[in-house]
């Protein structure tokens, strides 16, 4: 039977380290220097609306201060991109997310391209040729982490990451390659899924598709991050089997209850680090890992 990683534990110990450093920035600082969050929403979406109301809720926990622009969604691709190029100038604005997905008529991309990497807290503009000291994108930093947490080694191992998006597929797999693991990445039009899933050490999978890898699909031993978020039958599941895979992988995390929190949870690292960066303190003089 599988080790469970339990990603709301992990979470509250990664928020509480956030909440010590936003603390130890203003103690040192001021209350200037306190982490902030710029977080744009088109009002239309009900969904989007909720998660950016959670995430300024989980930052005024974690001592970070959120300011929520709702936009209309009549709110044209120009007026959104000179709101970003506003925030991007601004000095006491130090982190900005876009909430996706925005309505068809603005370029997702153009729209990434053009918030500042200094300001980029979501991490989407982080860089392959980066290296572990950078900041990441929070999902995939956010399993990093977890995979850090329960001592799951990835250099020189075989991990396979299901999905080739950009906000998790992709950064996933630079993340791993950068821990010196070898990477394997497939997608929907990979020929015979369970043959490369079935060789790895560390499966990660960001399909999309619920209860898409089963326990025949799994090397035994195997440890298993499920970051799919699927709505079945109104509950939220993973794209894992859970009761088949946790028979034969020595590690699984949940759904709910693994990279979600977690994925919130660096989300707020980022915003601190961010933070520190442009007040000068490294990482570590607010309690960061090397590669936050
Ligand atoms: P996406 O739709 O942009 O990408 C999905 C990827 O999966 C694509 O690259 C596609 O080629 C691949 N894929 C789809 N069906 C497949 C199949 N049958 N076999 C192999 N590959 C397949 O989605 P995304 O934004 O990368 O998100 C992926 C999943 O992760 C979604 O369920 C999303 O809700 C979830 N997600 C969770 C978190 C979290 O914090 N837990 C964060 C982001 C995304």
């Amino acid at each position: 039977m599988a080790v469970l990683i339990n990603g709301t534990e992990l979470a509250k110990k990664v928020k509480a380290e956030v909440r010590l450093g936003a603390e130890a920035m203003v103690e040192a600082l001021g209350e200037e220097a306190r982490p902030d969050m710029t977080l744009i929403v088109f009002e239309g979406d009900p969904v989007s609306r909720s998660l950016v109301a959670m995430k300024a809720r989980d930052c005024e926990a974690a001592g970070i201060v959120p300011t929520v622009v709702e936009l209309p969604d009549e709110t044209t691709e120009e007026e959104l991109f000179a709101l970003i190029e506003r925030l991007n100038a601004d000095e006491k604005v130090t982190a900005i997310l876009c909430q996706l997905p925005v309505p068809p008529h603005v370029s997702t991309k153009k729209l990434l391209n053009l918030i500042s990497p200094e300001k980029d807290v979501d991490g989407f503009s982080a860089r392959l040729d980066g290296d572990i000291t950078d900041l990441a994108a929070c999902t995939p930093a956010g399993v990093i982490r977890m995979l850090d947490e329960y001592g799951i080694e990835v250099a020189g191992k075989h991990c396979v990451v299901v999905g080739r998006s950009n906000i998790v597929g992709k950064p996933m797999a630079a993340q791993l390659l950068m821990r010196d693991a070898t990477v394997t990445v497939c997608h929907s039009k990979t020929r015979d899924l369970a043959s490369f899933t079935r060789q790895a050490d560390v499966l990660i999978v960001a399909a999309g598709h619920a209860g898409l890898i089963t326990a025949d699909m799994v090397k035994d031993g195997a440890a298993v991050i499920d970051v799919g978020m699927n709505y079945v039958e109104g509950r939220l599941a993973g794209d894992v089997d859970f009761e088949g895979v946790s028979q034969k992988a020595a590690f699984i995390s949940p759904v709910p209850g693994g990279v979600g929190p977690m994925t919130r949870a660096y989300l707020l690292k980022n915003a601190l680090r961010l933070s520190a960066e442009k007040h000068g303190m490294g990482g570590t003089a607010v309690g960061s890992r090397p590669n936050e």
